[in-house]
């Protein structure tokens, strides 16, 4: 018998083919010569057998596979609104636009446009964030772990920092207090126990090499029944008694009061800097509902300390993040128009009666055959905040039991854009929550496709 791997095509041949030749006119050829290389290789893996819809077909879709930009918009419909793997928070309008502006031109990054001089990039978010925080200085950059590693470097480098075993937390993506700490050229010290840490632990441990106590809003999980910790206010106190600094790691940067929406338990900027710590780090793209950044606000001499270190030219903020930053700000001059417009926020406010409605409007777009329901349940805040609210939603549930929940989940990701879902009890659920505005239409789209099969 003749192995069917001898009758494989040459490359020459299949580039030959006239669909392929009219592939040559819209893509490189370069890339046109290593998706037929790789059609053929899949093919001879597979004991030399044809693809099932024919070489030229083959060869285009895996063209198509190698054009695509790996980085695609997806559809969030799992009602996880700070959904990491989904790069956590939606921009306002303001700041897209502002994206676009020193995207697609020059800006005054680091000039002073009125005096014709070499500028600083720290100014741009800077007079915002004082405006609105009240903090006495604030500094930019690439995320809150580089903010943090920046701060316990700028004012702990080669000393001792004080934090509980109950904050020792680890945040996910590699983010590990301890590792952080010990990156950033200080030393750790534990205190207090997993479950309860009291004042007289951290002030038995301060000693001559002590720089800072560090406290930690342990964002993705609580400890609950026997537990205590020492608030910042007394962690701040201490420090300042004893002449150290103190800083706290909020995680999320909460701007406004949700409590009205039954969001509690999750301090706010203002909050965390008036327990008097010297400093406060925070993301940009947790509750903030702006671009990935790290924000840290504090003292005069904290912030100035922060901006001399090495570190902090290593993880500055680039012209994307801080345009962007600087528009979402902006919006929350106006609390109310923050609200209304940065989409987290508008999300994690939208009304039980808007999602209903949400939910009923999307049932109704659906096929029959996917025996759509509406149905009370949960959506999750995500990103590390308040963990364990309450957000309750109305979640679309497909009920039917042909195709399996696993292959229309498969068939919905494979759509363009793909469309995310929860899978629960066996059945495919979509979140109203996070579906956009314009884009319930795309989902019912998909859910037709993926029934069509
Ligand atoms: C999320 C989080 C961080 C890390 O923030 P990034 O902006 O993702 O780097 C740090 N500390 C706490 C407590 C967090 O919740």
């Amino acid at each position: 018998m003749t192995d069917p791997r001898r009758n494989l095509p040459a490359v020459d041949a299949l580039l030959a083919e006239p669909e392929l030749v009219g592939l040559l006119a819209t893509h490189p050829r370069a890339l046109v010569v290593r998706a037929v290389r790789e059609t053929i290789d899949r093919a001879r893996a597979n004991g030399g057998a044809a693809p099932h819809e024919g070489w030229s077909e083959a060869a285009r879709a895996r063209v198509a596979e190698l054009a695509a930009p790996s980085l695609r918009r997806v559809i969030n419909a799992t009602g996880v609104v700070l959904h990491t793997n989904l790069g956590r928070a939606v921009l306002a309008e303001p700041a897209t636009q502002a994206l676009l502006r020193v995207a697609s031109g020059y800006s005054g990054l680091e000039y002073d446009v009125a005096r014709g001089t070499r500028g600083s990039r720290h100014t741009h978010c800077r007079d915002l964030l004082i405006e609105l925080t009240g903090a006495e200085d604030a500094l930019v950059v690439n995320n809150a772990a580089a903010a943090l590693l920046l701060v316990l470097s700028a004012l702990a480098r080669d000393g001792d920092v004080l934090v509980s075993r109950g904050e020792l937390i680890e945040i996910g993506g590699q983010f590990r207090i301890p590792d952080i700490l010990a990156r950033s050229g200080a030393r750790l010290v534990e205190v207090g126990t997993t479950n309860r840490t009291h004042p007289d632990d951290y002030a038995r441990a301060i000693g001559p090499a002590t720089r800072l106590l560090l406290k930690v809003h342990p964002s993705n999980f609580r400890v609950t029944g026997f537990t205590s910790d020492v608030p910042a206010n007394e962690i701040a106190a201490l420090a300042e008694a004893r002449g150290i600094a103190s800083v706290y790691d909020l995680g999320s940067g909460l701007l406004v009061d949700l409590s009205t929406w039954g969001l509690a338990g999750e301090p706010t900027i203002r909050d965390a800097l008036a327990s008097g710590v010297r400093a406060v780090v925070f993301s940009g793209d947790k509750l903030l509902g702006g671009p990935q950044a790290g924000i840290v606000l504090g003292k005069n001499a904290v912030i100035s300390a922060c901006r001399n270190d090495p570190i902090a030219r290593a993880v500055r903020a680039d012209k994307f993040t801080l345009a962007a930053l600087e528009a979402t700000l902006a919006l929350y001059r106006d609390p109310e128009r923050a609200r209304r417009e940065i989409p987290v926020l508008r999300m994690l406010t939208a009304t039980s009666e808007e999602l209903r409605q949400r939910a009923d409007e999307l049932v109704r777009a659906l096929p029959a055959r996917a025996r759509a329901k509406s149905e009370p349940g949960q959506s999750e805040v995500g990103g590390g905040s308040f963990p364990g609210a309450p957000l309750p939603t109305t979640l679309v549930r497909l009920d039917a039991d042909q195709p399996s929940a696993d292959t229309l989940a498969a068939r919905l990701r494979a759509s363009d854009p793909p469309v995310i879902a929860r899978i629960d009890a066996d059945r495919i659920v979509l979140d109203p929550r996070t579906i956009l505005p314009g884009e319930h239409q795309q989902v019912a789209t998909a859910v037709r496709a993926a029934f069509d099969g």
